[in-house]
């Protein structure tokens, strides 16, 4: 096999990264740093963390991995898991009051800090769907995923009552409003190292 494309990264500018690489290590993982080009031909799959959406837009577009992450999508050889902020960088669609360099890689409509201000944080007790297992959400300063279109979409989490999505899968791109990196529950992760 070539030495290319083999190890899982995680975006490494700003956010919750560290705790992203926690949990793949955990998953028996040797994931890689990513911040540059270089770093991003060495990985298979690409987390992009939860923190400040404004901030990882300006770097991904500065260091031009913004292209080469569009690229590498659309040909299908890096599948991409954005938490929260990594969620709203990867929507066609962001309803903002600051401009958002997204990638737009997956069909979907979020309204970013749709629950309030980082006080209006929150857990809940959601179900992953792939493996029915329940587990507790983390939401900080959370956006809201408004529509999507269904005909590519697989629904991963949801809440039974309200129908409510947060978090969903299109081709090989994942993404979820909350945190899983913030918790013990690697089932998200352990997916996701599995598309
Ligand atoms: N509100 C943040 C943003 O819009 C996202 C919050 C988070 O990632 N926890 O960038």
């Amino acid at each position: 096999m070539s030495k290319k494309h083999t190890a899982p990264g995680v975006l490494a500018f700003q956010g919750s990264f560290l705790e992203h690489l926690s949990s793949l290590q955990k998953l028996n993982q040797d994931p890689i740093k990513v911040k540059s080009r270089q770093d991003l031909d060495k990985i298979s799959h690409l987390i992009i963390p939860g923190g400040e959406s404004t901030v990882i837009g300006k770097f991904l577009k500065e260091t031009g991995l913004d292209l080469e992450i569009k690229k590498r999508a659309k040909d299908q050889t890096l599948a991409i898991y954005g938490t929260c902020a990594g969620a709203i960088l990867l929507a066609d669609k962001v309803i903002s009051k600051q401009k958002i360099n997204s990638l737009k890689l997956i069909k979907t409509t979020i309204n970013r800090n749709a629950y309030g201000s980082q006080i209006d944080s929150f857990s809940q007790k959601l179900e992953f769907k792939p493996n029915q297992k329940e587990f507790a959400a983390v939401f900080i300063r959370a956006p809201k995923i408004v529509d999507f279109d269904a005909e590519s979409t697989e629904i991963l989490v949801s809440n039974f009552n309200t129908k409510e999505v947060f978090a969903l899968k299109q081709k090989r791109v994942l993404i979820s409003t909350f945190h899983p990196e913030l918790t013990d529950f690697l089932d998200i992760h352990d997916y996701f190292l599995s598309l």
